[in-house]
């Protein structure tokens, strides 16, 4: 009888412990890659899919969609968004970290650097602008673009790509700064690499690099003037140099320009930043088949140009845009989800659920 007793043990105790350590692993992401089509509401996910700019899109296998509302008005601002992504707290349009009452909020650089973690920012704007900042910023005002260079050359932020030196440098020397401070001289002394070019990014030893300060544009980058500053190419070098960090990392990437061209009703022009945007989202997709262990998440932070897609084109197999504003619209917003966690990502919740639940993953492992 004891024999026996002993012999269930034996049979059922590793299959125990392998379901355990099996579904910690399958249901708890060590990384999360985020990616902000800023400005993309459902319809423009649609008509780069049907464009063939959009491919990126289908490869996910969880989905819902998102409430954008801020806590001042029903039509939000990427302030107000990024920041119930990045802290888990509605506040109002214009804020960056801080809440309604302009208390500061923990940031999501915060819960990421406590669990020991990687973090990453990359985006066609300028690194300061109100998306990334929100990911690494407490402000009250988004437009405070040199406090906020500033708080990022301070903060646990390790890759950082994107435009704007000129937030960075002081007056004599290519930049704006009036406090005459030379935050990137200030950030080698802290062990970061500076880079200014795509050439330059690409070339770092990613074996050896930890932090990376790339600044490729005065202000926002051009990619219709510099073809070579591919967004893709930006988010396979942070990947590389993120991934060495064995309790994983977080990487929001952003499509800052989607919203720019809808703004304008650029119709062709929002299609060649969700280009852009879509082959970003590839290159993570594709290491995501090497990494088991990795979230990958897309959203935007609300929709931009009110666009609707009609009948009416050049033919019948074409849309033909009709936009309804210059500004943003409330409509809700896609979430694409793939990789373990990404069932928690379905159905339609409040932004910042959104950041809850991206909180709870990071705080949870
Ligand atoms: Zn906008």
């Amino acid at each position: 009888m004891k024999f026996k007793y002993e012999l269930y043990l034996l049979i059922i105790l590793p299959i125990f412990l392998g379901c355990e350590v099996q579904s910690k692993t399958s249901d708890t992401p060590k990384s999360i890659i985020l990616f902000i089509g800023d400005g993309m509401g459902v319809a423009q996910v649609t008509t780069a899919i049907m464009n063939n700019v959009g491919s990126n899109f289908m490869r996910f296998t969880n989905g819902g969609l998102i409430l954008t509302a801020s806590t001042n008005s029903w039509i939000t601002d990427s302030a107000a968004s990024a920041t119930a992504i990045s802290t888990g707290v509605n506040t109002y349009n214009k804020a960056i970290g801080v809440d309604a009452d302009q208390n500061n909020l923990k940031l999501l650089v915060d819960y990421a650097s406590e669990a020991g973690k990687s973090f990453g920012i990359i985006t066609t704007s300028s690194i300061t602008h109100a998306t990334p900042a929100a990911f690494y910023s407490n402000n009250l005002w988004r437009n405070e673009e040199y406090d906020i260079a500033l708080q990022l050359s301070e903060s646990e932020v390790d890759v950082i790509i994107g435009g704007g030196f000129k937030y960075f440098l002081p007056e004599n020397e290519n930049g704006k700064r009036k406090d005459g401070r030379n935050l990137l001289n200030e950030m080698k002394d802290r062990k970061f690499s500076v880079v200014f070019d795509m050439e330059d990014l690409m070339s770092l030893d990613k074996g050896k690099t930890d932090k990376v300060v790339a600044l490729l544009a005065y202000d926002a980058i051009d990619k219709e003037k510099n073809p070579s500053q591919k967004l893709a190419d930006m988010t396979a070098a942070a990947i590389q140099i993120l991934n060495k960090n064995e309790n994983g990392f977080f990487l929001m990437v952003e499509g800052a320009q989607i919203d720019w061209k809808a703004h304008d009703n650029e119709y062709d022009k929002m299609l060649f930043q969700l280009e852009d945007f879509n082959e970003a989202i590839g290159v993570a997709l594709d290491y995501a088949e090497t990494d088991n262990e990795l979230l990958i998440l897309v959203t935007a932070d609300h929709e931009t140009g009110g666009l609707t897609l009609l009948q009416g084109g050049h033919g019948a197999n074409e849309f033909k845009e009709q936009w309804s504003t210059h500004g943003h619209s409330g409509s809700s917003i896609p979430l694409l989800a793939t990789g373990p966690g990404s069932h928690l990502f379905g159905g339609i919740m409040e932004i910042d659920e959104l950041g809850r639940r991206i909180i709870s993953i990071i705080t949870d492992r």
